[in-house]
């Protein structure tokens, strides 16, 4: 077994261990593997070991990298903050985007998605950490943002995303992720409970995510090693 697949079993085994502690079914948390940074021969791997959601930041790397891993049916996601000069290799490629944190992108993806492929699944990012470096709308901004995005052609809204500021204190990781979850269920209030996504948890916090009602995790470290660079 590559040293991949058995960092999946493991990455798979957290998850499973966490839906129990949390009285959840084992199953009713995605796994994304997040492979920014690593060449195709790493998502390979992870292919061959089950695996078929990525995620990805950078726009460039990962459309080569989409390019050269085309005919495997595997599953895109885009999670790196997006400019709006960027949005249409984004809209072209990928089956979903985490990272709508303003209208004017959503807007833009709307128009470039191209009609023949279905519609982009998209959640709205929101800041939980109150950072002022980080991207992201404001929570108050979320039930806004996302009315108006579900208006728009082309995007599918399926919920809520956050990247929140690393803490070594799991209470704290724990109020992060349910300031997401209050958020996605605010909004489901208003609007009659058709978002059913949060994705949130990453390898340092994804026990605490799946805790506060993670429906999706991203995953880089547990499954690829540390990043030797970023770019
Ligand atoms: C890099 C990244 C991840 C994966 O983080 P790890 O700590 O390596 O698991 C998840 N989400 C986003 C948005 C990222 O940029």
């Amino acid at each position: 077994m590559t040293s991949i697949a058995a960092n999946l079993q493991a990455v798979r085994a957290r998850i499973a261990a966490a839906c129990v502690a949390a009285g959840r079914a084992p199953g009713s948390v995605e796994l994304l593997a997040v492979s920014k940074t690593w060449p195709a021969d790493s998502v390979r791997a992870a292919v061959a070991a089950g695996q078929r959601a990525f995620g990805e930041n950078y726009v460039q790397e990962s459309v080569d990298k989409i390019t050269q891993l085309g005919g495997l049916g595997l599953e895109w996601h885009f999670i790196g903050p997006l400019q709006s000069n960027k949005t249409r290799p984004v809209a072209e490629n990928f089956a979903w985007v985490h990272t709508v944190d303003r209208l004017k992108i959503a807007e833009r993806l709307a128009a470039q998605r191209p009609p023949n492929l279905p519609p982009l699944q998209i959640c709205v990012q929101v800041n939980v950490s109150g950072e002022a470096s980080k991207s992201g709308c404001a929570p108050a901004q979320a039930i806004d943002l996302a009315v108006a995005v579900a208006k728009l052609p082309g995007l599918r809204l399926r919920g809520l995303m956050a990247i929140p500021e690393p803490s070594a204190d799991t209470a704290r990781q724990r109020r992060q992720f349910a300031m997401l979850r209050q958020t996605l269920e605010q909004i489901n209030a208003a609007r009659n409970g058709e978002l059913d996504t949060l994705s949130m948890g990453m390898t340092d916090d994804l026990e605490a995510a799946i805790m506060e009602g993670a429906t999706m995790v991203r995953i880089g470290t547990a499954i690829f090693g540390r990043r030797e660079y970023t770019l």
